[in-house]
């Protein structure tokens, strides 16, 4: 695709990270084999336990971890760690956490979660990485994208670069949503001059 399409558009190639148990050799190791244009940084699990697939599941993870607020917190605190480990260019759907809580703008809202975000954005900041505005949470029944609209806010006060991502997995939806992301993106005062992603 980089050779047949150069002449028209520059096609980079990455990578989104897993973040199970040994994740972090395992994703340094894939990079340096690779070696790709950059690397989305994302967590779909809390102790091994997929948070983003059935509502079972997930209530099987909170239980373990000791609660619905506990599972944020475990998964903001993975996510510190995974990107002060790696230190991806992008950062992949930010609180996908609330995928299956209903009550997740309140939650968003207790002190030791909203610490934990917004630790992470200045992290975020501090690396010049990108927060994917991942608009795929408009297909699996979300009634905003990731990130929601109070993280959205913290981002842009703390200066977060942030672009519009499909998620696609498939051809097929390639660009869903996308006008639709950068309308809000525009709407509540982000720059739309996004950078190249590298390394
Ligand atoms: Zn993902």
């Amino acid at each position: 695709m980089q050779s047949r399409y150069q002449d028209s558009i520059r096609v980079l190639i990455g990578f989104e990270t897993e973040c199970c148990t040994g994740y972090i050799q395992h994703v340094e190791s894939l990079r340096n084999r690779f070696q790709p244009d950059y690397i989305v940084g994302s967590i779909h699990h809390v102790r091994d336990i997929i948070i983003d697939w059935t509502p079972e599941q997930y209530a099987q993870a909170s239980e373990l971890v000791g609660g619905i607020d506990a599972l944020y917190c475990e998964y903001f605190d993975q996510q510190h760690e995974l990107i002060t480990a790696l230190r991806p260019k992008v950062i992949g759907h930010f609180d996908l956490i609330r995928m299956h809580d209903k009550d997740y703008r309140q939650r968003l809202e207790q002190p030791k979660i909203k610490e934990r975000i917004r630790r992470n954005l200045e992290l975020i900041k501090e690396l010049g990485s990108i927060l994917d505005f991942n608009l795929r949470a408009f297909e699996k029944g979300a009634t905003e994208p990731y990130v929601s609209q109070s993280i959205l806010q913290m981002a842009l006060e703390l200066g977060v670069l942030c672009a519009p991502g499909d998620d696609s997995h498939g051809v097929a939806t390639v660009g869903l949503h996308l006008e639709r992301g950068i309308e809000i993106l525009q709407q509540t005062g982000f720059s739309t001059d996004w950078p190249v992603p590298s390394h």
